[in-house]
């Protein structure tokens, strides 16, 4: 692909204990799921899933959770199942306490119905958009590469975003997509996460990186220049590049969320979830999720954002940056293994501070590649925390640090996990059952290029809310193996004793 291309202008619960009852009322539950299906609003994705694959879910759920939760959760009135945290018995966590509702955009209908936009407007300016899925990408993202220009040395390459494109077309969703426009986001924007000298250092005004600020930037052993090993820096075009995946994720964020646009993919490199108010950090220099989390807050006064956070990574800078912001609830899955895998940070018992406490949650998987986790895994964490949590929290809008470094094909320094592509679709069809759909995927990391290309069609058909075949039986039934169960059986322990404190 010529890199002079730009994609720009391309337009074509809360929940009580109540001890020794529990296990009727899971069994209770549990039939009342399967005669209503529907009304089972963690496993009901409305319009989007089969009511043969609700049923499936539900029943499968329910045994999944078992094996995790142990008889820890119940349903509620409406018979949504919601944890129950273990040492939480007087003081429920209240993840949708003290905050207003969002004045500026409309309830959460299903995801057809079209609905004007409001009078706050995007900075971008297209033309009337199809109410679909939304893409963005923009070639000058390809630039940003160390001048040593050999690729096999940097696993954060432009063709990463480039063979994603491209597979894109290939299969003809962009076709069925509306691709936005590019652009930077504004030192405004930038600042709204970063501070003032990161943004000087990093920001798109060349003279700065040699005449100000701390002196970052190191000879790396390939010849070229960077932060650190991985994070490669390229004099003419990183801090542009940074600021076009800002840029992307904002708009396609603002027009999500005021039904300009159905959902969203954003194919963007660098990526962000590692950079932090005055770090960069891992491939990362702006935390762009973050950033564009700050401007719906700031744009259209959004109240309560989700952020899922599924790269193998976790994404210290995410959680810094809404640590005690009982608006922003992030949850990251990752690799953590005590924390000796990359970045060290992301134990369980980080669960937010001060106002934001109960609303930073970290599924953090220790017990090494022994075995791998899985799709099985994933589904458990997803059952049993993250979809009962999201769905007690009913964010307004979802925002996904999409990351494909768990999907399987990546070496063990790399992530090391199994998990499908399939799976993440299946996982972003889960999340479109919160805020309405409005939901906002951005590429994070991954870097095996088939696995990061299968993930990203996995997602896009699925947020385009296309029929794809069902996950297996076997798979429905296969029990997370014993790591996990620890794992997640120590968060939901962790969660209720510091939430409850
Ligand atoms: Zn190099
Ligand atoms: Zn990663």
């Amino acid at each position: 692909m010529d890199l002079e291309e730009t994609g720009s202008a391309s337009g074509s619960g809360t929940g009580s204990l109540c001890g020794s009852e529990l296990s009727s009322l899971c069994e209770d539950g549990h039939r009342r799921r399967e005669s209503t299906a529907s009304t089972d609003s963690v496993y009901d994705t409305e319009s989007i899933t089969s009511s043969r694959e609700s049923l499936i879910e539900s029943s499968h759920s329910f045994s999944q959770r078992q094996v995790i939760l142990r008889s820890t959760f119940q349903p509620d009135a409406l018979g949504v199942p919601t944890l129950i945290w273990p040492h939480q018995s007087h003081q429920p966590v209240i993840r949708s306490r003290s905050l207003p509702p969002s004045t500026s955009l409309t309830p959460a209908l299903h995801a057809t119905t079209i609905i004007p936009s409001l009078s706050l407007s995007s900075p971008a300016t297209d033309a009337k958009l199809r109410f679909t899925t939304g893409l963005v990408y923009d070639a000058q993202m390809q630039k940003h590469q160390c001048i040593c220009g050999d690729n096999s040395r940097h696993a954060e390459h432009a063709g990463r975003i480039q063979s994603i494109w491209s597979r894109l077309q290939e299969r003809g969703l962009k076709g069925q997509c509306e691709t936005i426009r590019s652009r930077k986001a504004t030192r405004a924007e930038l600042l709204s996460v970063h501070s003032e000298n990161h943004v000087l250092i990093l920001g798109n005004n060349m003279d700065n990186h040699k005449l100000t600020g701390p002196q970052i930037f190191v000879v790396l052993p390939c010849g070229g220049v960077g932060v650190d090993i991985d994070t490669v820096w390229n004099e003419q075009h990183t801090a542009a590049a940074s600021q076009i995946a800002a840029g992307c994720i904002i708009d396609l964020a603002l027009k999500v969320a005021q039904r300009e646009l159905k959902n969203g993919f954003a194919v963007v490199r660098p990526p962000g979830h590692h950079a932090t108010c005055s770090s960069p950090l891992g491939f990362c220099y702006f935390n762009s999720v973050a950033i564009a989390a700050k401007q719906l807050q700031h744009k259209l006064n959004v109240s309560k954002i989700l952020i899922v956070d599924w790269d193998v990574h976790h994404g210290n800078g995410t959680q810094e940056a809404f640590y005690k912001d009982p608006s922003v609830l992030y949850i990251s899955l990752h690799r953590y293994d005590d924390g000796n895998f990359f970045p060290g940070s992301g134990h369980p018992s980080e669960v937010g501070a001060d106002a934001g406490k109960g609303f930073n949650v970290n599924v953090g998987w220790t017990g090494g590649l022994d075995p791998p986790m899985g799709d099985a895994e994933y589904l458990a964490a997803f059952r049993a925390v993250v979809m009962p949590i999201a769905h007690e929290f009913s964010p307004d809008v979802v925002l996904v640090s999409a990351g494909f470094d768990a999907v399987e094909g990546h070496p063990p320094s790399l992530g090391g996990y199994m998990v499908t592509a399939k799976l993440f679709g299946f996982l972003t069809r889960q999340l479109m059952s919160l805020a309405g759909g409005r939901v906002v995927l951005a590429l994070e990391g991954g870097h095996d290029l088939k696995a990061i290309c299968d993930a990203s069609e996995a997602c896009v058909s699925a947020l385009l809310g296309m029929e794809v075949e069902p996950l297996s039986q076997s798979l429905l039934d296969q029990k997370p193996c014993e790591n996990a169960v620890r794992s997640l059986q120590r968060i939901v322990q962790i969660q209720g004793e510091k939430t409850s404190s």
